[in-house]
């Protein structure tokens, strides 16, 4: 069979929830041979979450693992580490083989992406559209080979690239010091460091990374009126 992709999805609870994991739960119907890991960013699993993973009669494991509170408090908060990471040791725990790919719940993507990264054999490496001041994220290649990185925001990073640019090898990830930090904008860099990359070892997909077969896209989110208290909104509602 074909080598399985295990797509790790940090989620956590507010009003779009749903209509997100439902979006994305009916593009990996269209997906062979991938197990879905869906980590709750929840004191346990969500039961509306759990009741929707089992409508897409797709291979799944929901786990959940909340996101401690000393950082819940931080200026910029490490959005979906602590339920990654909980993946992380569960793919470490029950596969040998595959492909790792971190699949936020807001993405969008398009099917030809699995294909591309099926056969990763440590980092395979992309574009991602939609992102950041210049709208794409991609590694820059010479000759085939990844020399740099195209990226709004370097900060000094060895890996300027976004979690949805790039898949690993579950052998690779078994690497001892294999970690994702509780540090904001430095999770991809710091985790693929982790593993040990070398420049030499990324594998450029999406037709030497001219394509972009992953975007960025994210939901507008609308305030509950019943958080405003005080507001113009809440005034008007007593009228
Ligand atoms: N996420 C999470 N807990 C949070 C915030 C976000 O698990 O408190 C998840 C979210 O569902 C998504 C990923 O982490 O899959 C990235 O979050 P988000 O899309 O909000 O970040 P952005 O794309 O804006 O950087
Ligand atoms: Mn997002």
């Amino acid at each position: 069979g074909l080598p399985k992709i295990y797509f790790v999805t940090p989620t956590y609870p507010r009003r779009e929830q749903a209509a997100e994991l439902t979006r994305l739960g009916q593009t990996l119907m269209h997906v062979p041979d991938i197990h879905w890991i869906v980590a709750d960013d929840n004191q346990s699993c969500n039961a509306m979450v759990a009741k929707l993973l089992k409508k897409f009669g797709i291979p799944f494991t929901h786990i959940s693992s909340p996101m401690p509170e000393v950082y819940r408090k931080a200026n910029i908060v490490p959005r979906g580490v602590a339920n990654r990471r909980a993946a992380i040791n569960w793919i470490r725990k029950n596969a040998q083989h595959g492909v790792i790919y971190f699949g936020d719940d807001d993405n969008t993507f398009d099917l030809k992406l699995f294909e591309e990264i099926r056969d990763t054999k440590k980092v395979s490496m992309f574009p991602v559209g939609l992102i950041g001041d210049y709208a794409v994220s991609s590694p820059i290649l010479k000759e085939g080979k990844v020399i740099g990185f195209f990226d709004s925001w370097p900060s000094k990073r060895k890996f300027p690239v976004d979690m949805a640019g790039f898949a690993v090898n579950v052998e690779f990830l078994l690497h001892p010091n294999a970690t994702m930090p509780y540090k904001a904008g430095y999770e991809e860099d710091q985790f693929l460091r982790s593993l040990g990359l070398a420049l030499e070892d990324i594998e450029p997909k999406a037709d030497s990374c001219t394509q972009i077969l992953v975007w960025h896209t994210q939901t507008s989110k609308k305030v509950s009126p019943t958080i405003r208290i005080g507001s113009e909104l809440d005034t008007s509602l007593k009228d």
